[in-house]
Parts: structure tokens; sequence; C-alpha cells
């Protein structure tokens, strides 16, 4: 797998990888297959937690696409065919299957050490070599021998030379910060408190098959999510302002605890559940980038733009870049000029700037109202689906092509809806 030249020690490779998630085990798997002589550089030794438990259909299209859908298939993982909401007395389900745009309406909820170990094994059996306990740190960018520095697991610093470098090194956003390329999002700071509990549920009505997404009842802007596992397990978190969270009790277990039993839904649900992984938290999420792109690197998944969990769209936007990047690499590495900017960053940036909307919509109170309102027409509703579904990239769906008006307009036909706009935080 590897080369050295003459002239230099330095170990060369076709494509380095920064980061095993999704992003870079999609990149690597499509890359490995291609034929390109693959390298993945993981700082952390796998199976390693990570949050960002629910799918999207969409992703399964991605993973199909990358050679890792059988992988990912094997693990048996909780079933997943919409999202459910909760506010108050009110509840409200989106189906997937019930969708506008076409593919996969179903998916699933996933215990993220699990599924990225299979995705990243399946990369490995299609030839990509993976590096774990690796750290990336420092990048020099060039349009043809990009060069990486890291320290291996044994505390040994290496150099690599690659002819082209993906990001996909998640929170860890190595390059956008080597390269002066990371900036502010345009969203708020906000605060999760999440954990892992031994669920217990056992009310009659409530649907293992869906994300819960509820609303606190007094406090718009704090909401949580439910999502449960195939083995008895679920993924628990609360969402907000880090004041709100830090006054409900003295430490995060206590905090988290304290806030969902501050949820009547969520409190009956969890009566029973026992917690079985330490609270865990992580605020100032939302990142952005000027650019996903440079001389001999692009930035794929969270290293690149991170948004919100509140629609699960994380490891969507991870599987589709490493999907779009990786037959543009190949191009490139066989001669052919891509236009990075034309090719990868604006198709990428379209969907994401739709879940932008969604996201901002939902922070205003625009998308509860138009998701409580059991009078909104099934032709609006198979639209929102496709869109929480993960097809933020068909244009052909209406919501998708013009987010943001049709967000308002939806908003103010809503007059039947129980959530008012004044109840959303300002
Ligand atoms: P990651 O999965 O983060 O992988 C990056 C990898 O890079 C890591 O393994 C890391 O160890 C490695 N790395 C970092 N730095 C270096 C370095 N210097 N050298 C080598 N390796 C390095 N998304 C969903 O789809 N569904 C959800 O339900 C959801 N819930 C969320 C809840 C919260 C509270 C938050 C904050 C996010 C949530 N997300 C969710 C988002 C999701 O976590 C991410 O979008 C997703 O994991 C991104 O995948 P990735 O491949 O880009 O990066």
């Amino acid at each position: 797998m590897q080369n050295t030249t003459a002239e230099s020690s330095v170990e060369q490779v076709d494509v380095a990888i920064i980061g095993a998630g999704p992003a870079g085990a999609a990149a690597a798997a499509w890359l490995a297959r291609a034929g390109l002589r693959v390298r993945v550089l993981e700082q952390s030794q796998f199976p390693r937690f990570s949050i960002g438990e629910s799918l999207l259909p969409q992703c399964m299209h991605y993973l199909d696409a990358c050679g890792l859908l059988a992988a990912a298939e094997a693990g048996g993982f909780q079933y997943k065919d919409g999202a459910a909401f909760c506010w108050r007395d009110q509840t409200a389900a989106i189906q997937f299957t019930e969708k506008f745009s076409p593919g996969p309406g179903t998916t699933w909820q996933v215990p993220r050490a699990d599924f990225d170990q299979r995705l990243i094994q399946g990369a490995q059996a299609l030839g990509a070599d993976v590096l774990f306990g690796c750290k990336v740190t420092d990048f020099t960018p060039d349009a043809l021998h990009p060069q990486i520095r890291l320290v291996t697991a044994e505390g040994e610093e290496q150099q690599l030379q690659a002819r082209f470098v993906l990001d996909a090194s998640g929170y860890g956003r190595v390059l956008a910060r080597l390269t002066g390329l990371a900036c502010e999002s345009v969203l708020e700071s906000r605060c999760a408190l999440f954990m892992h509990v031994e669920d217990r549920i056992d009310t009659a009505d409530y649907d293992r098959n869906k994300i819960l997404i509820g609303i606190h009842p007094q406090l718009p802007g704090v909401w949580y999510w439910l999502i449960p596992f195939s083995d008895g397990r679920a993924s628990v978190g609360v969402v907000g302002d880090r004041a709100t969270l830090e006054q409900a009790g003295l430490d995060d277990a206590e905090r988290l605890w304290a806030m969902l039993r501050q949820e009547p839904r969520y409190a009956e649900l969890l009566k029973n559940a026992v917690q079985v992984r330490d609270t865990g938290r992580l605020e100032g999420y939302s990142a952005a980038v000027k650019q996903l792109h440079g001389p001999g690197f692009a930035l794929l998944g969270n290293a690149g733009e991170f948004l919100d969990p509140v629609f699960s769209s994380g490891v969507t936007i991870a599987l589709h870049s490493g999907w779009l990047a990786a037959p543009l690499v190949q191009r490139q590495l066989q001669g052919e000029t891509v236009d990075w900017q034309t090719a990868f960053e604006q198709p990428l940036r379209a969907g994401v700037d739709t879940f932008r909307e969604f996201v901002l919509a939902w922070y205003d109170g625009r998308l509860p109202r138009i998701i409580f309102n059991e009078r909104q027409p099934e032709r609006i509703r198979s639209m929102i689906s496709a869109v929480l579904a993960g097809y933020a990239w068909d244009a052909s769906n209406p919501l998708v092509a013009a987010s943001r008006r049709r967000l308002d307009v939806l908003a103010q036909s809503s007059i039947e809806s129980p959530f008012d706009l004044t109840q959303a935080p300002a």
C-alpha cells in the first residue's frame, strides 16, 4: 500500500483522510473500491462513543453508493420510519414513507460506537488502510502534494504526502483550524446534555420506530430527544441555552434528569429508566467555514459545517459529502480539472442551506407551528416529511427550492395550529 520516493523518506499515498467517522468511512470506501491507495488517520481507538444516533432515510442511498450498506445492515439496528413530536398535550408524527421525494423511506437508530466501527471495517474490507490512535497535527496545503504531519499511537512523529487530502475530522475541524477557514456559525450557541439509558418503556402507545422530539412545556427554546435502540437501550438528551440547563441541578446528570421530569411525556416514558452511560455535554457545536476546499484538500461532514442536532441531519450531511467528494477526487487524480466550487461546494451547500432554514424555523417557532397543525394538507406534509427524511437536496420539492419563503407562508397560514408563535423564544 505504501510508497517512498528515492529523494524523500516521506511516505506517499493517493488519498489521506483525517477521521474515521461516517464522512471519512464513506469517502474511504468509495475511493478504495475504485482502486486508489487510501490511508485513514484516526486519533481514537474504535469502537468509540459518538453522539448522533438517529439517521435519516436519505443516508441509505449514500451507504449503498459507497458499498457500505451491507456492513451497516449486519448491525441489526433499530428500524426507524419517522419522527414524533410532543408539546404539552399535543402530539404529531411525520411518517417518512409518505414523503414527496423518491428514495428509501426508512432507516435506523444506531449506537454510533457500533455503527461507525462497522462502516470503517467495511471501508477496510474494500481496501482502505486505517491507522487508529494517530493524530493529525499539521498540514501543508498544495495542489499536487499536500502534506500531513501526525503523531502515531506510539508517540512517533511522522509525515505523510498525499495527492489529495479529505478532512473528515468532525468536531476536531483539523484543516478548518490549520488553514484559517474556520468561521462563526449564524446559529446561536446552545448546550446539549445526554446519556444512554436502559429505557424499560412499557407505555402501550409509544412508537419505538420513531425518534421522539419534545418541546419543554414552558420554555420553547428547550427541546428533548429520545432515540430508542434495538437492544432496549435509548439515547436521551436535552438541548437549551447553557444558563437554563445549569440552573436545573448541581451537576450535568442531575440537570438532565431534572429537565426530563419537567416534560410530562418524557417523565412518564422514562419513569423506570436506568442510566447506563455517564451524562455527556456538548456546547457551542454549531460551526461554519468560509470555504469547503483549498489547494489539494476538501472538508467533509462536521469538519466543514455543523448546524444543529434537532433534525438529525449530521450523519446524512457527512455521508453526502463523502459520497459527493470521492468521485471528484478520483477524477482529479486521473488528470481531469475539477472545479471544487461548482462540483462540490455549491451542491453540498444547497442541502445544508435547506436544513439551516428548517433549523432556524424550528427555533423561531414557525416549524413547530406547521408540524402541530393537524389540518396541514397531505401534500404539504409529504414535502415536510421529505426534508426531515434527509432529502434536502431534492430541488423538485418546493420546500427545498424556496425553503424560507414557503416556511413563512405555511407558518402564517397555520392559523389552526395550537403552537402560537408568541411562545417561541425571541
Ligand atoms: P465524526 O463522526 O465526529 O468523526 C470524526 C472523527 O475524526 C472522529 O472519530 C475523531 O476521533 C477524528 N479526529 C478528530 N480530530 C482528529 C485528528 N486531529 N486526527 C485524527 N483524527 C481526528 N447527527 C445525526 O445524524 N443524528 C443525530 O441524532 C444527531 N444528534 C446529535 C446530537 C448532538 C447534541 C450533536 C452535537 C450532534 C448530533 N448529530 C447528529 C451530529 C453528528 O454527531 C455529526 O454530524 C456526525 O457525527 C458527523 O460525522 P463526521 O464523520 O463528520 O465526524
